[in-house]
């Protein structure tokens, strides 16, 4: 096993009942897991762009609260691993639940008339977010892929590039979260022997931010392209980047890609 290389810091010993991989304090005194903290600026900048966007572009409430919740799980994620405490992991945990019954009242209410709203989803959504749980998290997800899926394989076929963008680079930010957690050990020890610029590449859990981050951003670009396309608004989307095919939002999208490439940028030094 490798030695821990753990330092003290400002917000003292770890209350959290989970650690993560990246070694405490090293960065800075004052934030315990550097680069897991900083890589939530993808989740807190953009979305909060977007929610004013979709403001101003008079668009349902619905999606300024979805760009919302996908800042406050960055908010939360940032206390949470800045601090590594037991209160600020529920902040972290507790928006990712609330954020997730948002999307998916979204995706399956995105037939429905224009501002109407549905109590009863809402109160499923309600009693599903208060039995927090791992697996009912896991459900969600399950319902938002399946709603997707179904959506761009039957009534919107040109959504398809969006939705499988929006999906693989969330399934590829998981597997590099399950590689972090499994391969700690490894990864610690080769930090160790690595330059500090080429080291930082193998932080991982905060890949798994900047993947999430982005593959939930797209994902919300998608509802919103359905929403629109169903409701007959003149779309506001423009289609640039045209190697993916994505739809990008006005300028939402641009901001975030140089903000997510200022990230790469900052996280690998080369
Ligand atoms: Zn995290």
């Amino acid at each position: 096993m490798a030695p821990s290389i753990d330092r003290q810091g400002y917000w003292g010993q770890p209350t959290s009942t989970l650690d993560w991989c990246e070694e405490n304090y090293v960065v800075s005194f004052y934030i315990a897991e550097f680069w897991n903290t900083v890589s939530n600026l993808i989740m807190i900048l953009p979305p909060i762009c977007g929610a004013i966007q979709t403001f101003r572009d008079g668009l349902e409430l619905r999606y300024i609260c979805s760009f919302l919740g996908l800042a406050a799980v960055g908010i939360g994620s940032w206390c949470f691993h800045m601090t590594l405490l037991y209160e600020m992991q529920l902040l972290d945990e507790l928006p990712m639940i609330y954020s997730t019954c948002v999307f998916v009242y979204c995706l399956y209410e995105c037939f429905k008339q224009e501002n109407s709203v549905n109590l009863f989803p809402i109160v499923i959504l309600f009693i599903f977010s208060v039995s927090v749980t791992l697996v009912m998290y896991g459900a969600l997800v399950a319902c938002l892929v399946m709603r997707s899926v179904f959506i761009v394989t039957w009534v919107y076929p040109w959504l398809r590039a969006l939705c499988y963008t929006s999906l693989g680079v969330f399934m590829l930010g998981f597997l590099l979260w399950n590689i972090d957690n499994v391969f700690c050990d490894s990864l610690r020890a080769s930090r160790q022997s690595l330059p500090p610029g080429v080291g930082v590449v193998t932080q991982f859990h905060a890949w798994w931010h900047i993947l999430t981050g982005l593959g939930s951003y797209l994902h919300i670009l998608l509802s919103l392209q359905i929403r629109s396309t169903y409701l007959k608004y003149r779309p506001k989307v423009k289609v640039c980047f045209a190697y993916f095919d994505i739809l990008l939002l006005n300028c939402c999208f641009d901001l975030m890609l140089v903000i997510y490439l200022l990230i790469s940028l900052f996280v690998c030094p080369i």
